[in-house]
């Protein structure tokens, strides 16, 4: 930016998107701050797929090479009927992805993707990271926005990015509380050692079944020393939001009773203190994402249900946009302006299609399982973030 700001740029929320936005920002000169509201940073225990879309951005930041260290290969994926495991369509060759895209397709565990994140951040300014600050409200004028913590901090910034996932406080605060609705799905997620990984699933290990109103995913992650486990099924009523609620191997192999033996196996090997649950929620898109001074970016703008395995690739897309945004532009509103609508109806699309998407895993029968659309076939891959017209 030719113009010069106020002081660094201010990132509520440390996850994927809020990192990446610091790091995308950070390497086209701009000094950020990120505050999180947790006391250490951490990543939740589950697998997270980042598609070449979203990979291109990690690779151009600097961080793709030790995520590709730490994840090994990726395996070509099969989605199967959950009645007989047979096969109703396969993914592309996983050596395809590079030469195609220019990027590669990887599964990592949520916790590897983070800590690549933090220490790219905090190698390049060791005071980028604020613990321990919640955000709860801000004000803002012609000047600047000033971000108040329930610890009591203040911080006055030029600009203030909204990055604090699907139940955003920045979001209530700049556009007003937006009701989540529960989409009547309960998802279950695991990690299993491989060492109790039945035989059968080893050797297809990265496969989508699909049945009448359930789905579930496995993938191994780090080197084929873990598997990842992800189900879907329909459940009446719903309280609770967050993604940890510890669940139990009973109630999963209850919902996947009637699932391929193998998968089956897979649920009864899983260790009780690495399940968990979740309610799917929706939330309607934001329609606007700018307001003066306050932007918002991943989950927090558009938050999506999982059916496409694409939020955390749009939080990445929106992140490295947003830092060119500011590079290519002679002042604040101009990068708002460039990153919204670079961004707006990329990342809202794909939160549509992944409702679309849950419709048609769940709207499949016993007499025909419905595999819908997934990112490949949707053309997902072909956005690349670095060099997208802003
Ligand atoms: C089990 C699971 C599997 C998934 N799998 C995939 C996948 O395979 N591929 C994919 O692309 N996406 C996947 N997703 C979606 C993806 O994880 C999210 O879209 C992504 O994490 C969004 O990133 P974010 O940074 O916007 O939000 P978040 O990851 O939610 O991060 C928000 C951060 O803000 C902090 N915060 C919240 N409120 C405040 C506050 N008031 N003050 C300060 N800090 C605050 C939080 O502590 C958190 O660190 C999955 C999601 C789940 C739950």
């Amino acid at each position: 930016m030719t113009h010069h700001l106020d002081g660094p740029v201010a990132i509520i929320g440390g996850g994927i998107g809020g990192l990446t936005a610091a790091l995308s920002l950070q390497h086209f000169g701009v000094p950020v701050r990120v505050f999180e509201q947790a006391r250490a940073l951490r990543e939740i225990g589950a697998g997270v797929t980042i598609t070449p879309n979203a990979m291109s951005a990690l690779d151009f930041l600097g961080i793709g090479p030790v995520l590709a260290e730490q994840a090994g290969e990726t395996p070509r994926y099969f989605v199967r009927s959950a009645d007989d495991g047979r096969e109703l369509e396969r993914g592309p060759d996983p050596d395809s992805f590079m030469p195609e895209f220019g990027a590669s397709y990887r599964n990592l565990h949520r916790a590897d993707l983070h800590a690549a994140l933090t220490d790219a951040v905090t190698k390049n300014d060791p005071d980028a990271i604020a613990l321990d600050h919640r955000f709860d409200y801000l004000e803002q004028d012609g000047d600047q926005v000033v971000a108040h913590f329930s610890n009591r901090a203040t911080f006055a910034a030029p600009a203030l990015i909204g990055a604090d996932g699907g139940a955003s406080a920045v979001r209530n605060a700049v556009f007003g509380g937006q009701d989540a609705s529960y989409t009547g799905h309960v998802a279950l997620r695991a990690l299993v050692p491989i060492t109790r990984v039945p035989p059968a699933i080893i050797a297809d290990p990265y496969a989508l079944y699909v049945g009448a109103g359930r789905s579930l995913i496995h993938y191994p992650l780090r080197h084929q020393t873990t598997m990842n486990l992800l189900g879907n099924a329909q459940a009446s009523q719903w309280q609770a939001e967050g993604w940890s609620i510890p669940a139990t191997v009973r109630e999963f192999l209850g919902l996947f009773d009637d699932f391929p033996e193998p998968v089956r196996e897979l649920i009864a090997a899983i260790p009780e203190t690495d399940l968990f649950k979740w309610g799917l929620r929706d939330r309607e898109p934001l329609p606007v994402w700018t307001r003066g001074r306050v932007t918002m970016l991943g989950d927090a703008a558009h938050p999506m249900t999982p059916y496409l395995g694409q939020g955390a690739c749009m939080a990445i897309e929106d992140g490295m946009v947003l830092g060119r945004a500011f590079a290519a532009s002679q002042d604040l509103a101009e990068a708002f302006s460039r990153y919204e609508a670079a961004r707006r109806d990329r990342a809202n699309g794909v939160q549509l299609a992944a409702r679309f998407q849950g419709t048609q895993h769940h709207g499949s029968t016993a007499s025909g399982p419905n595999s819908g659309k997934t990112a490949v076939t949707l053309g997902l891959f072909s956005y690349n973030p670095v060099s997208e017209p802003i």
